[in-house]
């Protein structure tokens, strides 16, 4: 089985919750660069100073704070349980310092699986998503709600909605993700790395095909 996997697509395409599903199921670490950067932001620490407003305004974080922030989590990378990692890379130049992280390593990436998805379906998804500030979990209130609602089913957090979940703040990010993220699909794909799944369809058939794309 695969074990060393990027999960891509642009914001609402479902990664977060994908990702909870391949962690129960697999095992496998899930590694959210937007939940860890909040975290930063949150504790005040000088990455998180320095990624504060760009996360308010939905913009990219710029790529030499992201990668002294990621190479730090490389360190320690569970490289043999094996991750998923989710919103990182973002960009051309952070998939090549990755690849050049792994290939150090001898472990590269061995599936990328990228799930393609419209501006009205993310929308759609966004509109009614709370997340854990503590475990990073999502949810959503019609699609995949809590047991309890308002709490996180793992830790019993209060969940949360994000600030950048607005439409305005959701429409630059996915033009963000239009311009600078996409052109991974073409550099993963030249790698013979890439599998496509669609995000609109229900999320057991989006298990499935996950899955069935790390056996
Ligand atoms: P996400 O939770 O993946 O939607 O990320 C939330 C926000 O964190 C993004 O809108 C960016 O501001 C920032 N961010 C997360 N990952 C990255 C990355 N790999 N490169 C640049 N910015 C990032």
């Amino acid at each position: 089985m695969k074990r060393r996997i990027i999960l891509l697509g642009p914001p609402g395409s479902g990664k977060g919750t994908i990702a909870a599903q391949l962690q129960k199921e697999l095992g496998l670490a899930h590694v959210s660069s937007g939940h860890l950067l909040r975290q930063e932001v949150e504790s005040g620490s000088s990455v998180g100073k320095r990624a504060k407003g760009f996360l308010e305004k939905g913009e990219l974080v710029p790529d030499p704070t992201v990668l002294e922030f990621m190479s730090n989590w490389m360190q320690s990378a569970p490289l043999d349980r094996g991750f998923m990692l989710d919103g990182f890379p973002r960009t051309l130049a952070q998939a090549i310092a990755l690849d050049e992280w792994l290939d150090a390593k001898n472990a590269p990436i061995e599936a990328v699986l990228f799930y393609s998805c419209d501006l009205a379906l993310a929308l759609d998804r966004i509109a009614g998503r709370q997340s854990c500030p503590k475990c990073g979990r999502v949810y959503h209130v019609r699609s995949a709600p809590p047991k309890v609602p308002g709490r996180c089913d793992g830790c019993g957090a209060a969940l949360v909605e994000r600030a950048d979940d607005s439409e305005a703040v959701l429409r630059k990010r996915f033009e963000i993700y239009a311009g600078q993220t996409e052109p991974l699909v073409e550099y993963y794909d030249r790698q013979g790395r890439i599998v496509v799944i669609d995000a609109s369809r229900p999320p057991e058939e989006r298990l499935k095909a996950s899955l069935a794309a790390l056996n």
